[in-house]
C-alpha cells in the first residue's frame, strides 16, 4: 500500500524530449499517460472569494481564451488560510476525467492537492 505521500505527489514527469533542458512532457496523474493529457486552463482564488478562471479553447487561429470574474464570498469552512489558491485546469483523455491541480499558500507553505471528476460519456 502507497503511503499517503506517494499518493499526493500526481504530477509525474515523462524523459520524452530530453533535446531541451527543463522541456519534459507532463503525465496524467492516474494513467501516467504523457500523450492525451491537457492542461488547457487556470484559476486563481482568494481568502475573500474572488476567482478567477482561464481556459484556451479551440486551436490555430480560432484559438481563444475564455475569461471569467467571480466575486463571490465562500464558505471559511472551506477555503484554508488567508492567502490565495492557484489552479491548474486539465483533463485526460484515457482515464475520461477533469483535473485540477491546485497550489494552495497557507501562511509560508505552499501545499499541493490533486482532485478529479469522472468526464465518461454516459
Ligand atoms: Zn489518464
Amino acid at each position: 500500500m502507497a503511503n499517503a505521500k506517494e499518493e499526493l505527489l500526481p504530477v509525474l514527469l515523462a524523459d520524452l524530449d530530453l533535446s531541451e533542458p527543463n522541456y519534459l512532457a507532463v503525465k496524467c496523474p492516474d494513467c501516467e499517460e504523457a500523450y492525451g493529457f491537457h492542461i488547457d486552463g487556470a484559476s486563481v482564488v482568494n481568502a475573500s472569494g474572488q476567482k478567477l478562471r482561464v481556459e484556451s479553447k479551440n486551436e490555430d487561429s480560432s484559438a481563444r481564451l475564455d475569461v471569467q470574474l467571480e466575486n463571490d464570498p465562500h464558505d471559511a469552512k472551506t477555503f484554508r488560510g488567508r492567502r490565495h489558491a492557484v489552479s491548474l485546469l486539465g483533463w485526460c483523455e484515457h482515464c475520461h476525467k477533469d483535473y485540477t491541480l491546485t497550489f494552495e499558500q497557507v501562511k509560508g507553505t505552499t501545499y499541493f492537492s490533486k482532485s478529479s471528476t469522472d468526464i465518461s460519456p454516459e
